[in-house]
């Protein structure tokens, strides 16, 4: 692990002031992800700032919206009951992601800013454009069974790796960050980009912000919501395919649906296509393959994870069917 200089924030403007001016600061909250990646050389800020006393902590709803302190704990944000009765598909994403222990470290504001699991930007032998600009993608004509098939560019295809993300993409929760000079509020929905040309700038974060909470919208009653994960193993494995989707129906019909993907693109995917095909259309099997269809049509998929396509269309289909309910 490279030295760097250890600062323990002692309130949000000495954390954001002492990340703006310091050489590559970096946070600490949970540090599940970061003090592994710091151990492997793949991160080596020159400052860390310890986040963990600030209290930024807690879950409250006010008016049909939900705000999460970003030192939240994944297994806190699980177990509120606003959450388990209002966003199941948010529980569901939580629980499906990580063991106990990960989730009572790990924090909601360093979820939503987990690095990608892809091997070879974790492996300081292999040529990574994510880690070292430029220096091209072993991954392009690699093993890429696991990488992304949408938003992907010729510079780099890897997944994002948050379940929750994609959870909150579908539900248009907001982020509220501090700034040096003040603080602004971004949509989840506009917080991430793809990797385009500069596959190593991952979200609209400035150098100094920190993510402070997050405000999540309840869904309208009537709503059902969950969040289907499709992996290689039952547990502590990241998603091949994964969909967070919403539906309120009535007789018969969906009337609104939200519907997000996991595992299969390079951010999370938000997909207006299928919920525009949804909204509107008889509830059943027939709609929802049309949906997924819709999804996955601009789909971009290379030898090695061209299963991708059709394993994403079931998963959708599956997750719609298990929550709206298939017609008998
Ligand atoms: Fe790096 Fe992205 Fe290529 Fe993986 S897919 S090696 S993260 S550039």
């Amino acid at each position: 692990m490279q030295p760097f200089e250890y600062v323990r924030a002692t309130d949000v403007r000495h954390a954001v002031t002492a990340a703006a001016t310091g050489p590559a600061a970096a946070f600490l909250a949970g540090g599940t992800t970061q003090v592994d990646l710091m151990k492997d050389g793949v991160l080596a800020p020159g400052v860390l700032i310890d986040i963990t006393r600030l209290p930024l902590r807690g879950v409250a709803a006010s008016g049909g919206m939900l705000r999460v302190g970003a030192l939240t704990t994944m297994e806190e944000l699980a177990a509120d009951p606003v959450i388990a009765e209002r966003l199941p598909m948010v529980r569901e994403s939580l629980l499906l992601a990580a063991s106990p222990q990960l989730r009572n470290m790990a924090t909601i504001g360093g979820n939503l800013l987990q690095r990608t699991r892809c091997r070879y930007y974790r492996d300081l032998s292999c040529a990574c454009n994510k880690r070292a600009p430029g220096a091209g993608c072993d991954a392009l004509k690699g093993h890429h069974r696991m990488h992304a098939i949408l938003g992907t560019s010729e510079h780099c295809i890897a997944t994002h790796a948050s379940d929750l993300a994609v959870a909150l993409t579908a539900l248009d929760a907001i982020v509220h960050v501090r700034c040096p000079d003040g603080e602004r509020a971004v949509p989840l929905t506009g917080f991430y980009r793809m990797p385009g040309d500069t596959p190593g700038v991952e979200n609209a974060l400035g150098p100094g912000e920190l993510i402070t909470s997050v405000e999540v919208p309840l869904l309208p009653e009537g709503t059902r919501s969950g969040y289907l994960k499709v992996r290689d193993r039952a547990s502590y494995e990241f998603a091949l395919a994964s969909a967070a989707v919403a539906v309120r129906v009535s007789d018969g019909v969906v009337r609104d649906a939200r519907v997000a993907l996991g595992g299969l693109a390079t951010i999370p995917w938000r997909s207006r296509a299928a919920e525009d095909v949804l909204r509107g259309a008889a509830a059943g099997e027939q709609s929802y393959a049309a949906a997924a269809d819709a999804a996955l049509a601009g789909a971009r998929p290379r030898p090695g994870n061209a299963f991708k396509v059709e394993l994403g269309k079931r998963t959708i289909v599956r997750a719609l069917s298990l929550v709206a309910g298939a017609p008998g």
